[in-house]
């Protein structure tokens, strides 16, 4: 359920709502607008009567919000979700381009990924650490090693870091080493997981599971936000589908149709999403051109020689070309995407 204060109601009637929630079981979530605080009840919805909660000084409107997503519900903060991380802002004008290797693989290949992607404009280096692969015998990653060496490579280049984290046992070591925190496809529905990142306070990037609906997607981050933690960015990485074409199938309608159910920035992977290089710039272009707030591209100083995943990795050039490329598309939908 939905309470809207009214336009600049003081703290002592907001108070006095949440009290009132508080009493008839209800927990509360509160999203402070610029003009409205918005305050999100999750409870024992059948045993209330709106109409209670109208007639409380300060009360503008109140809603039951049938959706079984609540606090991920476009309703709950209408204005949209920008979530700030030192200077870079993910949800609001710029799109924000996430780059890197699949894998962080030595002190020389990071570094050289780190020069490239800041080179290019893009905020965020991406590189897992702890990589779930199809099968046990593949490459699965350094490790805290890994960590500490992505770390490195990103303060010395300006950026922010996104990394994997595939278990409750490793939140500690990527809030100490992340800015923000992957849950990969496969980890989509570890709810324990996600209950555990709801607890952390570092911004979290849920990706798509390979098999999810749009609402599963969104229950999955209403898991981590229930927890507190309202700073999730939503990610479609293509889900599996009868054509073996590419490897999955990217879901570029997913964009503008989760922009319609929730205020959470989304964002786009086109490299897992197609799986093979060719393809990747013409699924990021097409992601920019349907409203994403951002982009999640692997890109490798050698992708043929990569540990994993070199077969969707940009070339450094190709990667150049792209940025410049999506400079264009996103002022032509209104969006920047830094130098
Ligand atoms: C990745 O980003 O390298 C990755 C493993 O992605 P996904 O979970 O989407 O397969
Ligand atoms: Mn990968």
């Amino acid at each position: 359920m939905l309470v809207v204060m009214q336009e600049g109601a003081p703290e002592t009637q907001v108070q006095q709502v949440i009290d009132r929630l508080v009493m008839m079981g209800f927990t509360v979530h509160r999203s402070t607008g610029v003009t409205h605080t918005v305050l999100g009840g999750v409870g024992p919805l059948e045993t209330f009567d709106t109409a209670e909660f109208e007639v409380l000084e300060g009360v503008q409107e109140c809603h039951r919000i049938v959706s079984p997503y609540k606090l991920a519900n476009k309703r709950f903060r209408p204005q949209g979700t920008v979530i700030s991380i030192g200077d870079v802002k993910i949800g609001g004008s710029e799109v924000v381009v996430m780059a890197g290797p699949c894998s962080v693989e030595n002190e020389e290949q990071i570094e050289l990924s780190a020069a490239l992607v800041a080179r290019a404009g893009a905020k965020v280096i991406r590189g897992g650490a702890f990589k779930p692969r199809s099968s046990p015998y593949s490459f699965q990653g350094l490790g805290e090693e890994g960590l500490r060496m992505l770390r490195a490579a990103a303060d010395r280049h300006g950026l922010l870091v996104v990394s994997e984290v595939m278990d409750r046992s490793q939140i500690p070591l990527l809030v100490q080493y992340s800015d923000i925190l992957q849950v990969g496809a496969r980890n989509m529905q570890n709810f324990n997981l996600l209950r555990d990142l709801g607890l952390a306070r570092k911004p979290v990037l849920l990706k798509r599971g390979i098999a999810a609906t749009i609402e599963e997607v969104l229950l999955s981050a209403e898991y981590i936000m229930s927890g507190g933690n309202y700073e999730v960015i939503l990610c479609e990485r293509g889900i599996r589908t009868f054509e073996t074409a590419t490897r999955n199938t990217m879901d570029i309608s997913a964009i503008p149709v989760l922009q319609q159910l929730t205020h959470l920035p989304v964002i786009a992977d086109p490299s897992h999403g197609v799986g093979k290089r060719g393809l990747v710039p013409a699924m990021a272009r097409a992601a920019v051109a349907a409203g994403a707030d951002g982009l999640l591209i692997e890109v490798h100083p050698d992708p043929d020689h990569a540990l994993s995943d070199g077969a969707q990795s940009l070339f450094p050039e190709q990667f150049m070309e792209l940025m410049g490329q999506l400079r264009l598309i996103a002022a032509a939908v209104g969006r920047s995407v830094a130098e």
